[in-house]
Order: structure tokens, then sequence, then C-alpha cells
């Protein structure tokens, strides 16, 4: 290229659109060899890629934390729905005078691990701020946070309208009023499984997008996969025997189990990235 700037000593400026992968700072215009003003990263280690051992540690370790907790979230769910359909299975044949309860203990059994959950997710999407600057409006881990925001808020207001006495079911001869409060009850379970089918397909996503960041292609390929395979071992998979749902929960936990395991070896190796830019670094006046 243009001979001249090799033989000086100046450091050639950001060009393209970097962000500090600390703090998501804007680096554009800043020598490469000067670190982030505002939380004193290296510029040069948010220059070298989109691979995951190349972002910030404590971003690295919120993700992790939240891998964890969605490993526990989800067994926690698992039982406490189970331990709910003991339950019923005991009101029925034992105890027919609380059958009342059944939707309420459902619901009860939801609350404990769906907080857990919508937590644990929180910090599994948490943004990279070496991504601020290529992150769109619609990307898939804004969907999931607010999609799980959603079925999170409606988990409450179905788990408050269940205990108040009110049903999404309707009657002959209901008054005006009741069918109001039915209404709301039916649109509170319409909204959160709509929720939870947009957080489904959103999770997956992000899944797939982080499994290319690793890079782990197969986990990526299950991320893929398990768009159409879940929904048919739920759906169609329920009638033998609720294999279908145990088998998808066992998938998509491992799924996120071996995200976890990568993202401890990452952060656990502490590998840093290289201290000098890659040559494909575009500069301005190189
Ligand atoms: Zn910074």
């Amino acid at each position: 290229m243009s001979g001249g700037g090799e033989s000086t000593q100046v450091a050639p400026a950001v060009a393209g659109d970097y962000a500090c992968i600390g703090c998501g700072y804007t680096l554009r215009g800043l020598p490469v060899d000067r670190s982030c003003p505002e939380c004193g990263m290296p510029v040069a280690r948010s220059l070298v890629g989109n691979e995951l051992r190349h972002a910030a540690p404590a971003y690295l370790r919120t993700l992790r934390t939240g891998a964890y907790w969605l490993l526990v979230g989800t067994i926690l769910q698992f039982v406490t729905t189970g331990l709910a359909f003991v339950c019923v299975i005991t009101i029925v044949n034992l105890a027919k005078s609380w059958a009342n309860l059944v939707p309420w203990l459902f619901e009860a059994a939801d609350i404990v691990p769906a907080f857990l959950l919508l937590w644990a997710y929180t910090k599994f999407t948490t943004p990279d701020p070496g991504m601020s600057l290529k992150e769109q409006p619609g990307a898939a881990r804004r969907v999931a946070r607010t999609a799980l925001l959603v079925v999170a808020c409606s988990t409450v207001a179905r788990f408050t309208l269940t205990t108040m006495g009110i049903h999404a079911q309707f009657t002959p001869n209901m008054t005006p009023k009741m069918i109001a409060l039915s209404s709301t009850a039916l649109a509170v379970v319409l909204i959160q499984w709509i929720a939870m089918i947009v957080q489904f397909f959103a999770v997956l996503l992000y899944i797939r997008w982080l499994a290319t960041r690793i890079p782990d292609s197969k986990a990526a390929a299950s991320a893929k996969r398990y768009m159409w395979l879940l929904p048919v071992l739920y759906g169609p998979g329920i009638v033998v025997l609720f294999a279908g749902p145990v088998v998808g929960l066992v998938l998509y936990w491992r799924l996120i189990h071996r995200i976890y395991k990568h993202l401890t070896d990452i952060t656990g190796t502490g590998l840093a990235a290289p201290a000098v830019p890659s040559l494909s670094v575009p500069t301005t006046n190189g």
C-alpha cells in the first residue's frame, strides 16, 4: 500500500465500527496501541474478532452464571411440575373436595422456577459490550429478553387470577362482570402462550449465535435442529406417555450444559487475546 506510513512510529487508528469489549465505548479514531478511555481495556483486544475467547472476562462470567442457573432452574421446574402432578393425582383419588385446588397447584408450582429461569436467562442473554455497535434492534437476544419478561408477568397474573378464583372458563348464565373477568384470564393465558413460543425460538436462535462464537458448529447445528424437533416432541410427542416432552427437555438441558462447559473452559483457561491486532484490522491512513 502506501510506503510512507510504514516508516512512521504513530500507530494506526481504528477505522471500523468497533466497540470496546469491556464497556461498549466506540473506538473509531483511537490509536490501536492505546487503552479505552472509559474502562482501560487495551483497544487492540477489542479488534481481534467475535470469538468468545476474545470477549471480556466479566461478560463471560455473567454468561456462565446464567447457564449454570438455567441448568438448575430447568431441573427445578421439572421437579415442581412432577410434584404438582403427584398432588393432583392424590387429590383426584383421595380428596375430591379439594379438586378446585388443581389449577392453582400447577400455577403455584411454576412460580419459583419461572422466576429463577427469568433471572438465569437474563444473565445468559446479557449484552456483550463488544457487540454494542453491531447488534440489531431485532436481535434474538433482545427478543428473547422481552418475551421472558412477558412470560414472567403473565405467570404472576395467572397465579393471581387463579388464586382469586377467576379462570378462563365460560358457562351459561354468566354476569357481564364474570364474562369480563374470564375474558381477562383467557387473554392472559393466550399472551403467556404466545410469549412462550416467541421465547422458545428466540432463545434457540441466540444459543445458535453464541455457539458460532465459541465456536462449536455441532452445538449451533443442534440449536437449529431443536427449533423443529422440540416442538414435535412437545406437541405430537406428548401422546407417548409424556415421553416426548421429557426427551425434549433432556436434549435442551444437554445443549445448555455443553454451552456451560465451553464457557467454563474459556473463562478457566484465561486465554488472553493477542496483544497485537491482526493484520486484517482496517485502519485509517494505513
Ligand atoms: Zn471500555
